[in-house]
C-alpha cells in the first residue's frame, strides 16, 4: 500500500501522511455517538464507538481485508494503535475490566487460522492498552436447516448465537467487546444479549470501521 509520499517503517502498512488522511469518525470524542444510537431499544450499552468509516474501495476496506483473510500484523497493529489511543485518551474516568473479542465459529477458525477481532485486542495490548483479554465466548451457528426456513425464519436465523464459557465470572466487572466492523448491530447485538446474561456492571463497544448504512 505505498504510496511514494513517505517511506514505511517495518510496523507500517501505510506511510505517516496516509495515515492522518483516513476517514476518522472522532466518535469516541461524542457525547452520544452515531454507533450508540443503532443499539437503542435493542440491548444496553454504556458506549460505542468505532474509528474510522468503512466505504467500499477505500483504504480501509484493503486495511480491514489485509486484517481479516491475510493475518496482517501492520494492519492489525495500526487499526489496534489508532483505537487503543482512543480508549486511553477519552476513557479515563471509566477503567475497564476485560476486553472480549467478537469470536468467530469454529468451522472458521480451523480454516482461518486466527480471529480477527483478537488479533485487534492484542495490537491495542502492544499499543498501551493495558487490559485483560477475556476469549470466552464462543459463537455458534443456527441450528434450522435451510428447507425449513421461510424469509423471515431465515433472517431471525442469521443472527449468531453466542455461548460464554461457564467457567468465566463477569459479575459487576466493565466490559469492553471488540469487533473489526460494525454494519448492522446484529452480531454486536447478540453477544450482548449473552454477556448481559453473566451481570456485568457495564458493556462497551470498540470497533475499527463503522459502515454507513
Ligand atoms: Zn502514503
Amino acid at each position: 500500500m505505498e504510496c511514494g509520499v513517505d517511506t514505511l517503517n517495518t510496523k507500517q502498512i501505510i506511510c505517516t501522511h496516509c495515515e492522518t488522511q483516513l476517514p476518522f469518525t472522532h466518535f469516541s470524542q461524542m457525547k452520544q455517538s452515531p454507533v450508540e444510537k443503532i443499539f437503542w431499544g435493542r440491548v444496553s450499552i454504556e458506549k460505542a464507538f468505532s474509528i474510522l468509516y468503512f466505504t467500499k474501495e477505500s483504504i480501509v476496506q484493503k486495511i480491514i481485508f489485509e486484517l481479516k483473510y491475510k493475518q496482517n500484523k501492520k494492519a492489525a497493529y495500526l487499526l489496534g494503535r489508532l483505537m487503543a489511543k482512543d480508549l486511553i485518551s477519552f476513557q479515563n474516568n471509566s477503567p475497564i475490566d476485560y476486553m472480549i473479542p467478537i469470536p468467530i465459529s469454529k468451522r472458521k477458525l480451523r480454516s482461518r487460522g486466527f480471529n480477527q477481532s483478537k488479533l485487534l485486542c492484542e495490537a491495542m495490548v502492544r499499543n498501551g492498552y493495558n487490559v485483560p483479554i477475556m476469549d470466552g465466548l464462543v459463537k455458534l451457528k443456527g441450528s434450522l436447516s435451510q428447507t425449513k426456513k421461510d424469509r423471515l425464519h431465515r433472517a431471525e436465523n442469521s443472527k449468531p448465537i453466542f455461548q460464554l464459557n461457564p467457567i468465566i465470572n463477569l459479575a459487576n466487572k466493565h466490559l469492553l467487546i471488540v469487533d473489526d466492523v460494525l454494519t448492522t448491530g446484529a452480531t454486536l447485538e447478540m453477544a450482548c444479549h449473552c454477556l448481559w446474561k453473566a451481570k456485568p456492571a457495564s458493556i462497551q463497544i470498540i470497533t475499527a470501521a463503522y459502515t454507513i448504512a
